[in-house]
């Protein structure tokens, strides 16, 4: 068997941060979780995931403005962001795709369906259909 991939969290919200480990946890993938862009970092430098939730409201620095410079970074460019959003308005996956996020997860996290909506970023079939998508965007 392969290797379980890594799921980073970055959020910095208690209840959030237990609800997404657990969840991910039962569907086998490995987890780690950091409060704030700082800590993130931390993790970024020890191991790189195969993808990143990211909450969009953090201390310090903004979801958002993180993703970009994980972006920017030769280092990092390469992970695929899912931005975490409280607000699911209209608008708000293509301010995550600009951002560079591959799209969005609404809040509060269903812990019915968040396994499957993580699956789903995870496969490669759902991700070229998701760069298509912002590439025509
Ligand atoms: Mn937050």
């Amino acid at each position: 068997m392969s290797e379980r991939r890594l799921v980073l969290v970055v959020e910095d919200n208690e209840a959030n941060q237990m609800l997404a480990r657990a969840v991910l946890e039962r569907e086998g993938y490995e987890v780690e979780v950091a409060g704030s862009p700082t800590e993130a970092r931390g993790h970024l430098s020890e191991r790189v995931p195969d993808l990143i939730l990211m909450d969009v409201q953090l201390p310090g620095q903004d979801g958002l403005s993180f993703t970009r410079d994980l972006k920017a970074s030769a280092a990092t460019s390469e992970i695929p962001i899912v931005a975490l959003t409280a607000h699911a308005m209209r608008g708000d996956r293509e301010v995550a795709i600009r951002a560079g996020c591959i799209g969005y997860i609404a809040k509060p996290i269903d812990t019915r369906t968040f396994g499957e909506q993580v699956r789903e970023f995870l496969e490669p079939s759902h991700r070229e259909f998701d760069v298509k998508r912002s590439a025509s965007a």
